[in-house]
């Protein structure tokens, strides 16, 4: 069976055909500039040449369509026809609390969606036109949604609500939610496989670090606590996002530089974090570079996100009284190992030691921690798509 996966951003469209005997992705491509000047898909059918069209797309609609004859294209598409698409699976950003799991997507789920526009108002419209988008172009393949918050459904009450007026909570559902959810699910299940355990014998804790950041207690297989809250803006340090901040410090800097609300808003989540530290950038490459060269700034940018990743992962350690597996992931868990041993620095009062030359590894699959570690330090490179799929497969098998 193949399972087309579609992520869509406000202006822009990730995508993978995965055949799912085998697990094997057949193609995946990326549209930017969607309604913009400049719209561009970047195609790869495995085994062939990259491809690059250039071609105005006004909307989700007409990029799908363009996604879809590439895929099919005789030269270097990766089927023969649109019939041999038997599902897609679309990433969702935010459920809220309509869903603890992916779901078949029906009328009643597009109702729930849109109630969620709210939730997530940068996020979940694009997601929405991607699925109806599809709906138009391919009426009769079902769609499954999967939320990037379902993964986090099972934190306790006491770990998501926070500590204002309750009815907060009751009138607008202000609570935490979690986000990154699909990845998190994913590393923590890889980990069990690799270390051939049950996930319900092991409490971890999973660490995605990329452009955005948040860190998951897994206990049992479930998620019990997570960073980010009831926005992707909470927790973590991240490229260009505060993380945890005293909300004090927002009315006060409106007053003194005279910042409307949109304004306060786009300095939190668009000038802040490492860039906002450093003021040199948000890509941790670049400070990693100009900290070795001495940048002060950039060095205690470094400082201040690996501390927050450390003081997260001690918090779920007490929370679950002790951590078996700790797990690094995204574009910066992945890749850099200075951040892993920063991170583990402070761990090791707690006996979870880092391997230096076990750590000198980036993009691949690993045990870094020490032989005779309290806890399995490992680097997994997150699968969101596959979940997907995997997610979307069992779906239609169970129908
Ligand atoms: P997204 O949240 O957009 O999916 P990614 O998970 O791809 O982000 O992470 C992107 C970030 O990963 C980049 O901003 C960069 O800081 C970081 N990164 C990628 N490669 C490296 C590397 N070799 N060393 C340090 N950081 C890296």
């Amino acid at each position: 069976m193949k399972i087309l996966v579609i992520n869509c951003g406000s202006s822009s469209l990730k995508y993978q055909l995965i055949d799912m005997n085998g697990e094997e992705v057949l193609a995946k491509g990326l549209v930017e500039r969607i309604g913009i000047e400049g719209s561009r898909i970047k195609h790869d059918t495995t085994g062939k040449e990259r491809v690059t069209i250039e071609e105005p797309m006004k909307d989700h609609k007409r990029a799908l369509e363009l996604v879809l004859a590439a895929i099919v294209d005789k030269n270097h598409g990766a089927v023969a026809s649109m019939d041999e698409i038997s599902a897609v699976g679309h990433r969702v950003v935010h459920g809220g609390e309509d869903f603890a799991s992916s779901v078949i997507i029906d009328d009643a789920v597009m109702d729930a969606l849109n109630r969620n526009i709210e939730l997530a108002p940068l996020h979940n419209p694009p997601n929405i036109m991607g699925i109806e988008a599809c709906k138009e172009l391919m009426p009769n393949v079902p769609m499954v949604g999967v939320f990037d918050t379902a993964f986090h459904q099972t934190i306790p009450a006491e770990n998501y609500i926070y500590a204002i007026p309750y009815e907060y909570y009751e009138k607008y559902k202000i609570r935490r939610y979690g986000f990154h959810g699909t990845s998190h699910k994913y590393v923590s299940m890889r980990a069990a496989e690799i270390l051939g355990k049950d996930i319900k014998d092991l409490n971890i804790v999973t660490c995605h670090l990329g452009n955005g950041s948040s860190v998951t207690a897994v206990q049992g297989g479930k998620s019990i606590d997570t960073s980010m809250g009831f926005t992707p803006l909470e927790g973590l340090a991240m490229g260009t996002r505060s993380g945890d901040i005293d909300p004090a410090i927002i009315p006060f800097i409106m007053d003194k530089e005279g910042l409307s609300f949109e304004e306060v808003n786009d300095m939190l989540n668009k000038k802040s974090g490492v860039l906002g530290i450093s003021g040199i950038s948000s890509d941790f490459r670049d400070l990693e570079i100009a900290a070795e060269e001495g940048n002060k700034r950039a060095e205690l940018a470094l400082k201040v996100f690996t501390n927050r990743v450390t003081k997260y992962i001690a918090a779920y350690a007490a929370q679950m009284c002790r951590i078996d597996v700790l797990v690094f992931t995204a574009g910066i868990g992945e890749n850099s190992g200075l951040i892993r041993e920063m991170v583990c620095e402070g761990l090791e009062c707690m006996n979870i030691m880092i391997d230096k030359e076990l750590n000198n590894t980036r993009g691949q699959e690993a045990i870094v921690s020490r032989n005779l570690a309290s806890a399995t330090i490992m680097v997994i490179p997150t699968n969101e798509e596959l979940m997907i799929a995997r997610d979307t497969l069992e779906l239609l098998s169970n129908r």
